[in-house]
């Protein structure tokens, strides 16, 4: 009978940080330098294109957003728009009544509020409609370069629990767990590399663990990767 591959378990605290800092070496050879998937040519542009990507592929999303920054250029633009409008514009990518109404409400609290500019800090950010926690992470490391987090999406969530830095499923605590763990200057990339390696290899059923760098490092229960049977 097939057996999961053993990992030794760390068991100080020393052992613990030597881990995560493999699991950070691990992801920069897999994952060197990637970035958000989300065609953007400035903060706003991120800002709505992370609103249209919930429950919607960053794919479709960047099929859509060429030509909806081409009819609506400007913040001003998407506040004038009727919701009817834009829910059309945006069909394809899902839920699209309440996604409109996120992105018109976010463009009029842009302007009222912000100058017409995409703030720069967690708190404001939060004040605008459809952005919570995971697109404020979005768009503050990704536009702006400001290490706010951890963007905790649902590849993160998967992974944070099979690498064993977080043992919770709400994403709010998940990201408290990482921040714990992960070195600030390395939120922004570890966001990124994490999100890639659950569409990459770490996917929801049977991930590819054979082709995972961080398999020497992963005691998943789920773990796909068998030690070969006993002859
Ligand atoms: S070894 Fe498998 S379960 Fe663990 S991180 Fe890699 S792909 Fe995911």
């Amino acid at each position: 009978m097939a057996r999961p591959i053993s990992v030794k378990r760390p068991k100080t605290a020393a052992e613990r940080t030597r881990r995560v800092q493999a699991i950070l070496d691990a992801l920069d050879r897999m994952y060197p330098g990637v970035t958000c998937a989300l065609t953007h040519g400035n903060a706003w542009e991120l800002l709505v294109a992370t609103i249209l990507s919930a429950q919607c592929t960053d794919k479709r999303v960047n099929e859509v957003t060429p030509g909806l920054f081409r009819k609506y250029p400007t913040v001003r633009d998407f506040a004038a728009v009727s919701q009817e409008e834009l829910a059309r514009d945006i069909r394809s990518t899902g839920f699209f009544n309440n996604k409109a109404k996120s992105v018109i409400g976010a463009a009029r609290k842009i302007l009222s509020d912000f100058d017409g500019r995409v703030p720069r800090t967690m708190e404001e950010l939060l004040t605008i409609p459809g952005a919570a926690r995971k697109t404020a992470n979005v768009v503050l490391g990704t536009a702006y370069g400001v290490a706010s987090g951890v963007v905790v999406d649902t590849h993160v969530q998967r992974i944070a629990v099979r690498l064993d830095l977080s043992k919770n499923s709400d994403p709010g605590k998940i990201e408290r767990d990482l921040i714990e763990v992960i070195p600030r200057d390395r939120w922004i990339l570890f966001s990124h590399q994490v999100i890639h390696h659950g569409r990459a290899l770490c996917v929801a059923r049977k991930p590819k663990c054979a082709e995972c760098g961080m398999n020497g490092l992963c005691y998943a229960e789920d773990k796909s990767v068998m030690a070969p049977r006993a002859r």
